[in-house]
């Protein structure tokens, strides 16, 4: 890519960016990563106009691609985390999720895949139209072994869903998103509302959150004396009895399956997040009364 001010992306300049997802008003350069990006996959056209879009981010997409193409494989970790930056705030817009969640939980609930890895991907199928050999992450790609451009595609990506899912395991962020979305998703989640976020990361309205960001002194849930997270409320926490019971009806189940969880209706797993100050279920009124009358002997 090169000097073409002209048609330069930028977020101050999203009409630009809109245009170009048509490829008309735009000036397309040859075999550049812009016509690679749109056959590559529909998600990265949402985060690359997320990013275009937020004046909070001047970074144009398609430059990171460009620079993929020196730097490919994962050997570059200042290249890896600042394209995993713009990956994790690509996937916060899209999903509405709070600005705390982690890129890593994000990125796994909008369905977007790391993009040091994706624009490695992309990197790797450019370089072997022109030549034998190239690589990607650990493995040597070669032409030959595949007999159509397609073929090759749908090799890489499988490899970088591969990847993907092995850093998900192996993270340490997003813990409670995982315990939802074991697996990553090959396909973007479109719709969201920021109350099914808040209950999915469990950065919202819960003891082990306020926690987190300083707000309390204890992570427990005021009636069970636990951790109150999402997976709390879902399964155990009787002041959540009644939204238990619905999502029981819905998903056909005895008892809530939380991997079942996201594809309920977003109202229905919003409901979890609720805010509970003010409400106490009958059983933790007792509780509360047994522990005042203690505390006042
Ligand atoms: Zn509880």
């Amino acid at each position: 890519m090169t000097d073409d001010n002209e048609t330069e992306l930028s977020p101050s300049n999203p009409t630009n960016a809109n245009s170009d997802s048509t490829g008309k008003s735009k000036k397309i350069r040859s075999s550049d990563s812009v016509e690679s990006l749109t056959s590559t996959s529909e998600l990265l056209m949402l985060a690359k106009d997320a990013v275009n879009n937020s004046e909070q981010y001047p970074i144009d997409f398609d430059q990171m691609v460009e620079f993929m193409e020196k730097v490919s494989g994962e050997t570059d970790i200042l290249v890896k985390q600042k394209l995993n930056q713009v990956q994790g705030v690509a996937a916060k817009l899209m999903g509405r999720c709070y600005t705390s969640t982690s890129h890593d939980a994000a990125g796994v609930i909008a369905g977007l895949p790391p993009l040091d890895l994706k624009t490695a991907e992309i990197a790797c199928r450019k370089a072997l139209k022109k030549k034998e050999t190239h690589p990607y992450l650990h493995l040597e790609i070669r032409r030959e072994d595949f007999d159509s451009p397609r073929h090759l595609r749908q090799y890489l990506e499988l490899v970088t869903l591969d990847f993907w899912q092995h850093r998900w395991e192996h993270s340490e962020k997003g813990r409670v998103t995982y315990e939802f979305f074991p697996v990553v998703s090959e396909t973007p989640r479109k719709e969201f509302t920021g109350g099914s976020s808040h209950v999915l990361t469990g950065h919202g309205n819960y003891m082990c959150h306020l926690h987190r960001i300083g707000k309390s002194e204890t992570d427990e849930c005021r009636e069970c004396g636990v951790r109150d997270d999402p997976i709390h409320r879902l399964q155990r926490w009787a002041l959540f009895e009644d939204e238990r019971e619905a999502l029981c009806r819905m998903l056909g189940t005895r008892e809530v399956c939380v991997t079942e969880v996201p594809n309920c209706p977003l109202e229905v797993i919003a409901s979890f997040g609720r805010d509970t100050l003010w409400g106490i279920s009958a059983t933790g009124k007792k509780q509360k009364q047994r522990l005042q009358l203690k505390f006042n002997k």
